[in-house]
């Protein structure tokens, strides 16, 4: 069996496997080490089951617009059985996928937990690997507090693995997976509570997409309640779940708590003494623009770095990484400003870019000029409720340079992409004004702003 190799990864997730599969392309002898399920978070947990599950609930409230397109359907409701099957069996295809393009590529692969035993040598069960590059690239999992009866809670990786829709569900957090799978079992039928220990979801996101967002999550029926500081869960034998806050207005009823919390680096198990590493007081591992870590040989990738925790820029940087290592390219790293991102709300969120408030921040509110457009998507013409679409520029100077693109409504998942292409080529509000629209797109208003 072959152990010392050019480049040894940790970790099979988005991020490990693309450097992976891009060094072996560039002829080094790669080994890659995963110690779950191939391809990760996103596939497994994350990105994929989730999208399925939003699709799943948009295609039920599209089944219930039918009608008013003329549509006579009867609608039996949905089997959560068949779902959960068919969403299993397209990620079966996808490892079977995965399995496929690294033999492919020449990665030989190591299925075990990979930890540190010397700077260039990482011990699987009893063997040890030795390579002059090795990328760590774990990724994460999802936080519990430590607070009694938190195990009571499920995680986003037990939501996946529920196997009924849940009548009553409580939904602890305020983040991207909090506002997604509270939008999912919502339009799946379930009665949601969104608790927040603050004031607001998304806080990190722009106020307006914020506002639009919140509204649409309460006319959806989503009792939103802020503030809410959970001191302890515990399960009462007819009430079902109940969330105790610490002014002991408590919750009760669920039969389902979900903690979206945020998430936590694997790196506790790896032995990064070993090598020389340490990590921040969260445990991610520091890295400079170029994935370097603070020791010459090592690198991090994706989740584990605590910076834009993405599919897209796990695999990004991973490539990146592996071009510099290895195809010659001394520069090569990614851009880590102006990320676009998606929440799949619902409606859905795409935005890339400063907020409003980032670019007063930065600019100074004189050189600032913000154009909104909202509307009802042509799509509901024909349906009683009348969502809202909101489409938001921001642009800096005399040259109305576009930095922050903010959207929220019926597709704006789809079309963040192309004008974060724009953005990200240094697009003027005028070069979006000269572009003519296509109609009747909600996209359009994006090009016609005033
Ligand atoms: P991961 O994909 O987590 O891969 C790390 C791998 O390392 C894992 O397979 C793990 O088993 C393995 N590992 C850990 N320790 C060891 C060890 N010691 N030895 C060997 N193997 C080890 N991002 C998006 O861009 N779009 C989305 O829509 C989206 N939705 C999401 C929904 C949810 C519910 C969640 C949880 C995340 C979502 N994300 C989304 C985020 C996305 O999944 C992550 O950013 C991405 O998977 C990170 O990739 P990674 O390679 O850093 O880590
Ligand atoms: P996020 O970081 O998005 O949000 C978690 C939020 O929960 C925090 O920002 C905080 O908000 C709140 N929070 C933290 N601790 C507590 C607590 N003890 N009690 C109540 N609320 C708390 O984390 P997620 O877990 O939602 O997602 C992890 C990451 O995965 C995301 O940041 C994103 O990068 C990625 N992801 C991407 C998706 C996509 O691309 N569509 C989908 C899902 C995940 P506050 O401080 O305001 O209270």
């Amino acid at each position: 069996m072959q152990k010392q190799f050019n480049y040894l990864v940790i970790g099979g997730g988005s991020g490990g496997i693309a450097s992976a599969r891009r060094a072996a392309e560039h002829g080094a002898s790669v080994a890659l080490i995963e110690s779950g399920a191939i391809g990760g978070t996103c596939v497994n947990v994350g990105c994929v089951p989730k999208k399925i599950m939003w699709n799943t609930a948009h295609l039920a409230t599209q089944i219930e617009d039918a009608k008013y397109y003329g549509f006579v359907l009867e609608n039996k409701g949905l089997d959560w059985k068949i779902l959960q099957q068919r969403r299993d069996a397209h990620i079966q295809r996808l490892h079977k996928i995965y399995d496929h393009m690294l033999v492919d590529s020449g990665v030989h692969f190591f299925a075990g937990r990979g930890q540190f035993c010397g700077p260039h040598r990482v011990q699987l069960d009893t063997v040890v690997l030795e390579a002059e590059h090795i990328l760590i690239a774990t990724g994460g999992k999802p936080l519990l507090p430590a607070l009694p009866g938190a195990e009571l809670g499920l995680t986003s990786d037990g939501f996946f693995a529920m196997r009924t829709l849940p009548q009553r569900v409580a939904i602890i957090g305020s983040g991207y997976i909090a506002v997604e799978l509270a939008g999912v079992l919502n339009h799946l039928g379930s009665d949601v509570s969104l608790l927040l220990r603050k004031q607001q979801i998304l806080r990190t996101f722009d106020q307006t997409l914020r506002d639009v967002l919140t509204d649409s999550m309460r006319e959806d029926g989503i009792h939103i309640h802020n503030l809410f500081q959970t001191t302890a869960l515990y399960r009462d034998t007819n009430k079902g779940l109940t969330v105790e806050q610490n002014n002991g207005e408590n919750k009760q009823g669920f039969d389902q708590v979900i903690w979206a919390i945020g998430r936590k680096p694997n790196t506790a198990h790896l032995a990064l003494t070993k090598c020389g590493l340490s990590t921040d007081t969260h445990g991610f591992i520091v890295t400079d623009e170029y994935q370097n870590t603070a020791v010459k040989g090592i690198y991090a990738v994706g989740d584990v770095t605590g910076r834009a925790a993405l599919t897209p820029v796990a695999i990004a940087a991973g490539r990146q990484l592996a071009e510099r290592l290895f195809n010659q390219q001394p520069e090569a790293r990614i851009n880590y400003n102006c990320i676009p991102t998606v929440v799949f709300s619902h409606p859905p969120i795409g935005t890339v870019g400063l907020t409003e408030s980032q670019a007063i921040e930065r600019y100074g509110e004189a050189q600032i000029h913000t154009y909104q457009s909202r509307f009802v998507n042509l799509y509901y013409a024909m349906t009683p409720q009348k969502p809202v679409t909101v489409v938001k520029l921001i642009t800096v100077g005399e040259e109305e340079t576009v930095v922050g693109c903010h959207l929220i409504g019926e597709a704006c998942d789809e079309i963040i992409q192309g004008f974060a292409v724009a953005i990200n080529m240094g697009a003027r509000k005028q070069d979006l004004d000269q572009t003519i629209a296509i109609h009747p797109t909600a996209g359009e208003e994006l090009v016609t702003l005033r």
